[in-house]
């Protein structure tokens, strides 16, 4: 190791109180001499008068070097050994003001050479002068120079400074009490956001709720419009089916041959009389099912049923109804086995109601119906090749007594209730009714229902 580094820079005695004053301006001197900052001189001197004045009163002094230590290592500090006049006793040395060891980087008991010493280190900064061999020489020469002043001026520079201490004390508790009014400030304005935030939360969920309230209570009127409507159906038909069947029951007897005989004219208006009360009485009852059927009155029965039985039944029904010689009714046979979970009754009134409109509809050619098992749901295609529908239309004949402009003259009478009530059964089945059409080729409904019921 380089003895020109590890040399003392500056060596004295410690034996009486007159002493400690030396050792602290000395102190300072050496801080100042290899470039501590002008806090850390104080401190370091601090601390040395604090340790000295325990080693004065404890063992009658020691001996003191200063030296510039881990200067190899770039790390340079000054260190200060205080070897004590005669060891310490048992409990060894604890500083009496517990502080002083915070005024340095490190302070404790270290063995040199068969003694213990007191040692204190603080970091030198980097930005001050560079210690080299050359430099710590002159350093050594300087302060070997220097003669130590007296005690009286050693107490005034300790006054100034304590005063700027206390200087440094005031300005930093001021620029504390800045800080702290900035973060009151802060903390009022996170406050004021933070409140008028949650008020505007507040706001706009009393409007949601408010809006949702209005919601419900609209569904609940409709939802009670919906609801009359289908009783008042439900009662008038009911009401009216009664007189209905006994005006075409009186006008049976009128006409019957065992009654008195009528002219020819009455014949004719007892006949209008009668069929007219039947186009009623039909109107009256379609109304009912489908006033039936909306209230949720209707419950499917739920049962196996086998789609050739239900074909073969309106096969042989509707044949009666076809009658125009230029169309076919032609009911394909279902795949087999062709069963699934529905309701048969529910399930052919359905089916007859689209063959019986593609019957009405269609001038030539053929109304057809066939089943098919896709993706595991029956699907049932009605078929015809008539008039068709204009799609803007697809949905509006499926509206409670629409009836497509002209399509009825000559196809009969209808009362516009048959595809609302066909849909209506076909929900209830657990499936739906559809429409594609072209104007002028023809028309296709098709029943989709699930195999294992809804
Ligand atoms: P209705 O047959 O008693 O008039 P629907 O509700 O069954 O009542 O049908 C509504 C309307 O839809 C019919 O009036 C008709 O204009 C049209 N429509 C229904 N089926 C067909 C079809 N197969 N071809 C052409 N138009 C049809």
């Amino acid at each position: 190791m380089n003895s020109s580094l590890t040399a003392p820079l500056l060596q004295m005695t410690l034996r009486a109180e007159p002493d400690i004053f030396v050792l602290r301006q000395r102190g300072r001197e050496v801080a100042t001499a290899v470039g501590l900052e002008y806090q850390d001189q104080i401190r370091i001197a601090t601390a040395l008068s604090e340790v000295a004045r325990d080693l004065v009163r404890a063992v009658g002094g020691a001996d003191v070097a200063f030296r510039a230590a881990g200067v190899e290592e770039g790390s340079p500090v000054l260190r200060v050994d205080l070897a004590p006049l005669r060891p310490f006793g048992p409990a060894g040395y604890e500083p009496t003001s517990g502080a002083v060891a915070r005024l340095v980087d490190t302070l404790d008991l270290t063995p040199v050479g068969g003694v213990t010493v007191i040692r204190m280190s603080r970091r030198i900064p980097a930005h001050a002068e560079a210690l080299t061999p050359q430099r710590l020489a002159e350093l050594r020469a300087q302060l070997a120079q220097s003669a130590p002043a007296s005690v009286l001026d050693e107490l005034t520079s300790q006054n100034e400074q304590l005063i700027a201490a206390l200087d440094e004390v005031r300005s930093q508790r001021d620029e504390l009490a800045v800080l702290n009014e900035e973060l009151q400030e802060t903390n009022r304005g996170v406050l004021a956001l933070y409140n008028q935030l949650s008020e505007e939360l507040e706001e706009t969920n009393r409007g949601v709720v408010a809006l949702y309230a209005e919601l419900d209570e609209k569904s609940a009127q409709l939802k009670a419009a919906s609801e009359s409507k289908s009783r008042f159906l439900a009662n008038v038909s009911h009401e009216l089916r009664a007189p209905v069947t006994a005006v075409i029951g009186l006008a049976r007897l009128l006409a019957d041959s065992a009654s008195d005989p009528l002219t020819g004219e009455q014949a004719r208006q007892v006949g209008l009389i009668r069929s007219s009360a039947t186009d009623l009485l039909a109107l009256v009852n379609d109304l009912l099912d489908l006033a039936k059927a909306e209230s949720g009155r209707i419950e499917p029965d739920w049962t196996e049923v086998d789609l050739r039985v239900v074909f073969g039944q309106l096969r042989g029904t509707l044949r009666a109804l076809a009658t125009r010689p230029g169309v076919d009714l032609v009911v394909e046979e279902p795949p087999s086995p062709a069963t699934l979970r529905s309701d048969e009754t529910l399930l052919t009134r359905v089916l007859r109601n689209l063959l019986h409109n593609g019957l009405k509809f269609t001038e030539a050619g053929e109304v057809r119906m066939r089943a098919d098992l896709v993706d595991g749901r029956w699907r049932i295609v009605v078929s015809d090749t008539g008039a068709g529908i204009a799609p803007d239309l697809h949905e509006r004949i499926f509206e409670e007594f629409y009836q497509v402009p002209g399509s009825t003259s000559g196809a009969g009478t209808g009362t516009g209730l048959g595809l609302p009530y066909a849909r209506r059964l076909a929900m209830l089945l657990g499936g739906s009714l559809s429409v594609t059409s072209e104007p002028g080729r023809g028309s296709a409904f098709t029943l989709d229902l699930p195999v294992d019921g809804a």
